[in-house]
């Protein structure tokens, strides 16, 4: 039987510590609650929010509707052969205890996305990605339940039409469905992608030719640790623009005026530009405005120095926006889903 509550704080349920209440709050433990929380959300005509670890979205407004947290567990190797193995999570579980469970099975694919922040059913929403992989790449298919009839579907990778950080379920099916499990395919053999600068600058540094996994963990670890603020420290949802993505002639014209300007490959022959170095040239990096800054270690991340409030954080990051419009005439793109 599940527990409907009116009235909830979210701030502490998102890792930027801020937030309004929730009309409706819920938490889901299985399958059961979850057609239970959509019955009741139908039965009231209230809109349903799904939130996961909160760590990837500002929540600027009192949530008309139910909210409903998702803390459905449940982690499994589905099917296993000499090349691969399918592994099935459920949505509720934490992404980073679902790395470890395939790193526990010896399994490789996961690796460059450890410790990445959340919960796995929104890992598919903006397809998660992290130093040369994203979850498209290992991907195998997704089981969601329709927030209307309570039914499964099945969605291979090409029905979640994976962008850069983009996927059906922020547009077209937005909000209409609940990612109940995700299945992924990892190889038993090493497979490393290690073309991403600051990864293989690490190993070269520390001299390993040949990376075995834990390696890999321990690098990104370490990297994460020096460049990404902890949000149980210092509250934020990690990068809160995309990264710049423009057509090769544009990228010529900048490049022009900025020979330095750092650069890598986009999607579609599109050029991406390091959004944290165009907010850097702007002057934000580090700069504190009320209670949120641009942070000072990675400006891509803005963060919430205690006791900020959605309204600063949309102030800067317009601020932002509109410096690096006027000196580069690029559109910062938000990462973080405002609510
Ligand atoms: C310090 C830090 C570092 C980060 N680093 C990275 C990184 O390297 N790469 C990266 O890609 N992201 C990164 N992020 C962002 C974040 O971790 C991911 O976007 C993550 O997938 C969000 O998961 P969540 O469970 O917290 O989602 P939430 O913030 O709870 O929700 C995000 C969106 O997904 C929807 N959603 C959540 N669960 C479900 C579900 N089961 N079904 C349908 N919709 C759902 C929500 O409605 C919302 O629209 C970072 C965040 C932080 C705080």
């Amino acid at each position: 039987m599940i527990k409907i509550q009116e009235n909830i704080d979210l701030a502490p349920y998102t890792t930027f510590r801020i937030g309004k209440t929730a009309e409706f709050f819920v938490v889901v433990k299985d399958l059961k609650d979850l057609k239970e929380a959509i019955n009741f959300a139908r039965e009231n005509k209230k809109p349903i929010f799904i939130l996961g670890g909160g760590s990837n979205v500002l929540i600027s407004q009192k949530i008309k509707g139910l909210v409903i947290k998702n803390e459905i567990r449940g982690m499994e190797v589905v099917e296993r052969n000499a090349d691969y193995v399918l592994v099935e999570s459920k949505g509720g579980e934490p992404w980073t205890k679902f790395v470890n469970f395939t790193i526990g099975h010896g399994l490789y694919g996961l690796e460059n996305l450890f410790l990445i922040y959340g919960t796995v059913g929104a890992a598919p929403v903006q397809n998660i990605g992290a130093y040369g992989v994203e979850l498209k790449d290992v991907f195998h298919h997704l089981k969601a339940i329709d927030l209307k009839t309570g039914h499964e579907k099945i969605f291979s990778a090409v029905d979640c039409l994976f962008g850069y950080r983009d996927s059906v379920f922020k547009n077209k099916l937005k909000g209409k469905y609940f990612i109940y499990s995700v299945t992924v395919k990892l190889k038993t053999q090493p497979d490393f992608k290690l073309d991403y600068i600051s990864l293989s600058e690490a190993l070269l540094k520390k001299g390993i030719k040949e990376p075995r996994l834990r390696d890999i963990i321990n690098i990104i670890t370490e990297i994460r640790n020096n460049k990404l603020p902890n949000p149980g420290l210092l509250p934020n949802a990690g990068s809160y623009f995309k990264n710049t993505e423009v057509s090769e002639r544009k990228f010529n014209a900048l490049l022009k005026k900025y020979p330095e300007m750092p650069s890598f490959k986009g999607s579609d022959k599109k050029i991406k530009i390091p959004s944290g170095w165009l907010i850097e040239k702007v002057g934000f990096k580090g700069k504190k405005i009320g209670l949120v800054s641009m942070y000072e270690k990675q400006a891509l991340i803005l963060v919430n120095h205690g006791g900020a409030d959605a309204k600063q954080v949309l102030i800067l990051a317009a601020k932002v926006k509109t410096a690096v419009k006027k000196k580069f005439g690029v559109d910062l793109e938000e990462e973080i889903r405002v609510i």
